[in-house]
């Protein structure tokens, strides 16, 4: 059969395999289950599965616009926000076109870019595993579609400060799409120096895309479901690539109930800032490198080991994500799981550290 060659070399997206009994820290999900009212969302909207979903997703859509203060025409919702990232190129970037992104960092964004022919531009981090705007800004070429900026980054965890974002954007030709990828926003306490509105920045950029998802701190992670705000222009075209139907009813009911349960929800999110401040003292004073984060996982920069660490830990009972040559990605859960982790990262201190 023909399929594209280029595809040959391409990697299918790989993420953590986990085993019964074992403690996943692999996909930086939270632990507890979803709250009974999201559950009864969920039974409710089961009963009308032989219809098909509102592929408009009306009211999820309304609900969101309300939170966020933008209008309905500015959202977009989708099967995780993975498949706007991935929308995202398809409505921008003609075959050669480039997308430029820091590396290291979600790898949906390589991916994606070659499946549709354009061309990835991975722009090294700094030294201190921060996305390197100012680079990020010498790689745009005339041929530039599309900018990932992953914040906080993932794999890393690392932000990028207010005043760098700022000036970055002002420094993007506004006809190129920057997409502000916050997956993991709801965990971010940031300093003076790194607090930023995004909404405020959407609206003062029309070119800001911004990318949030419930599979994180709103526990969807099962149901897929996350939301690009955009301008109208993105908008519209990103409703021209929607996979019909792909938002399931179940998914849509479910992220309305979450949002119904905000306060609850997002509370959680302090429990583990907490334990994330926990984890990385701990792991500092082991003698690991792990860069601040301001995600709902650490990262720890172990390089040639990275591979080993996490076959060790498979050992142990306890499941990363490691990124060969490169380091290890921990998600802070827990305390007893991040506790079984830390026990384990103190039993290979001397190895690894
Ligand atoms: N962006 C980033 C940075 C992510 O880490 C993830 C999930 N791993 C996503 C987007 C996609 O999340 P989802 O498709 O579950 O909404």
């Amino acid at each position: 059969m023909r399929i594209r060659p280029d595809l040959d070399d391409l990697p299918a997206y790989a993420p953590g395999k986990t085993f019964p009994g074992a403690i996943k820290l692999a996909s930086n999900e939270v632990t507890e289950g979803p709250l009974p009212s999201v559950v009864d969302a969920i039974a409710d909207a089961a009963s009308s599965l032989n219809r098909y979903p509102d592929n408009a997703i009306v009211e999820l859509t309304a609900t969101l616009a309300k939170k966020l203060g933008v209008t309905e025409d500015e959202v977009q919702v989708g099967c995780g926000s993975v498949i706007l990232c991935q929308n995202l190129i398809l409505v921008t970037c003609e075959p050669g076109d480039e997308v430029v992104f820091g590396w290291r960092s979600f790898e949906t964004y390589p991916l994606a870019t070659r499946a549709v022919h354009a061309t990835p531009v991975p722009v090294p981090l700094t030294g201190d595993n921060v996305y390197d705007l100012d680079a990020m800004a010498a790689a745009i070429t005339d041929r530039t579609r599309l900018i990932f900026v992953c914040n906080p980054n993932n794999p890393t965890g690392t932000v990028v400060g207010a005043d760098d974002l700022r000036a970055f954007l002002r420094k993007v030709p506004s006809d190129v799409v920057v997409a502000l990828d916050e997956a993991y926003y709801e965990y971010m306490r940031p300093g003076p120096a790194q607090a930023y509105d995004a909404l405020e920045l959407h609206r003062e950029f029309a070119n800001l895309v911004v990318l949030r998802t419930f599979s994180k701190a709103y526990g969807l992670a099962g149901l897929r479901v996350g939301y690009a705000i955009a301008d109208p222009q993105v908008v519209t075209a990103l409703r021209k690539v929607h996979v019909p139907f792909s938002v399931t009813s179940l998914s849509q009911r479910a992220a309305i109930a979450c949002l119904a349960a905000d306060d609850e929800l997002l509370a959680r999110t302090d429990a583990v800032v907490a334990e994330r401040t926990r984890v990385t003292a701990r792991l500092r004073e082991l003698g690991y490198r792990v860069p601040d984060t301001q995600a709902n996982f650490v990262w720890l920069d172990l390089g040639e080991a990275a591979l080993d660490f996490a076959g060790q830990a498979i050992d142990n009972r306890v499941v990363v994500r490691p990124f060969a040559g490169d380091g290890v990605r921990v998600t802070v859960t827990v305390p007893e799981e991040n506790d079984a982790f830390l026990a384990f990262a103190e039993k290979f201190a001397d190895k690894f550290a």
